[in-house]
């Protein structure tokens, strides 16, 4: 028997309005895009951010072509979660079947989706009109308390705390449980409880942490989003597993992400910050989850022999400090191979003898964990690290 596997990939992570800046570059910029293959192969994705135009980009039918549809459930209507549409390729394809979810919007009434669609699409807003679009389309109303089967997924709606209303979904496979609740804010009872409600026992809770919890309690109160403080509190309340800190403020940049993750994980085990391009794989061996992040950027790589000492946290949270090499440098990052395994998305200080006009001089870089593999040499970890200064 094979064990199911569910992949859920990260396509876009950041809210309210795409960013650009260098400094946030790391975590990235497109808005919240997120797809999810079932182990039954069923493809779901989670939003229509500018993220779903890179998904579009790298297209490969659903389940090796077998089943072509794919199930796509948008949470609410503000900008942030539609704008992908219109640049979505696969929606200009004939054989592609896409299955819409979403609420009835009081202010747009019956087939709040498709208007939204006709709305994008409208002259003189988008060069081409909805007849381009020569994919088969079909819309489904949810309302917040609905549960229903996708092949072999459960899905259950709630109701969130957000401006104009806004959905939060449950996920259900074979492989395990996943949570989406963006765009939410703390504070009504009823709403609250739907969030805990969702986030019972999931062994991946996404939630909203735009602000600090200090702008939460002050400066962005009322404005329908969340703080890493307020997951964390979820999280243990509900009993899920891991939390993914989501929706990044367009102005936090990579450094202040960093700064939210570290505080989170001070105060719950399993903690991630959702980064543009990170994998994390459901079920299979050991039946824990594995996140994987997006590689360093390999176009400028060079193959190197630095001697290097090292000192980070294990995955344990132990100092440990180690003498190596450091092969494969690129101006981005490196890969270093380390007896010790240090843990994902987390500070290493690099210190590499780098040749100088007056010798060899000690070079001090801060690198940022973005993937663990197995070594080449036996008890060693091949480590993947961006440079952050
Ligand atoms: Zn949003
Ligand atoms: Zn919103």
């Amino acid at each position: 028997m094979t064990v199911p596997i569910a992949k859920l990939s990260f396509w876009g992570v950041r809210g309210s309005t795409p960013t650009v800046d260098p400094a946030t570059w790391r975590y990235g910029g497109n808005t919240p895009c997120l797809e999810l293959i079932a182990p039954d192969g069923t493809q779901f994705i989670l939003d229509c951010g500018t993220g779903l135009r890179m998904l579009g980009s790298r297209w490969a039918a659903p389940n090796g072509g077998k089943t072509p549809e794919t199930h796509i459930f948008v949470t609410h209507y503000h900008w942030d979660h539609i704008q992908g549409i219109p640049f979505f390729s696969p929606l200009y394809v004939e054989n592609n079947e896409f299955h819409f979810y979403s609420f009835r919007s009081k202010f747009l009434g019956r087939d709040s989706l498709k208007q939204v669609f006709e709305a994008q699409m409208a002259l003189p807003y988008f060069p081409v009109d909805m007849s381009a679009m020569n994919a088969k389309r079909k819309f489904k109303e949810v309302d917040g308390g609905d549960s229903f089967t996708i092949r072999e997924s459960k899905i259950t709606a709630r109701w969130l705390n957000h401006p104009q209303g806004c959905l939060g979904f449950r996920i259900e496979t074979p492989a395990g449980t996943i949570a989406y609740a963006t765009d939410n804010e703390p504070g009504d009872p009823k709403l609250d409880a739907n969030l805990r409600e969702l986030a019972a026992g999931a062994d991946i809770f996404i939630n909203d942490a735009q602000f600090t919890p200090e702008q939460l309690a002050t400066t962005r109160k009322g404005w329908g989003h969340s703080s890493w403080r307020e997951g964390v509190r979820v999280a243990r309340e509900a009993g899920a597993k891991t939390l993914v800190l989501f929706h990044h403020d367009p102005d936090s940049t990579d450094r202040m992400v960093d700064s939210l993750l570290k505080q989170a994980r001070e105060e719950f085990d399993s903690v991630f910050a959702a980064s543009e391009g990170m994998v994390i794989t459901l079920g299979g061996a050991g039946d824990g989850v594995q996140a994987h992040m997006p590689g360093t950027r390999t176009a400028l790589r060079r193959e190197a022999q630095f001697h290097a000492k090292v000192c980070g946290l294990t995955e344990g949270g132990k100092q440990f400090e180690e003498e190596t090499m450091v092969r494969d440098l690129s101006l981005q990052g490196a890969l270093i191979s380390l007896k010790h395994l240090p843990q994902l998305q987390s500070e290493l200080q690099v210190t590499m003898d780098a040749p100088g006009p007056d010798g060899v001089q000690e070079m001090k870089l801060r690198g940022y964990v973005v993937r663990i593999d197995a070594g080449a040499e036996k008890g060693h970890v091949a480590v993947g690290v961006v440079f952050t200064d």
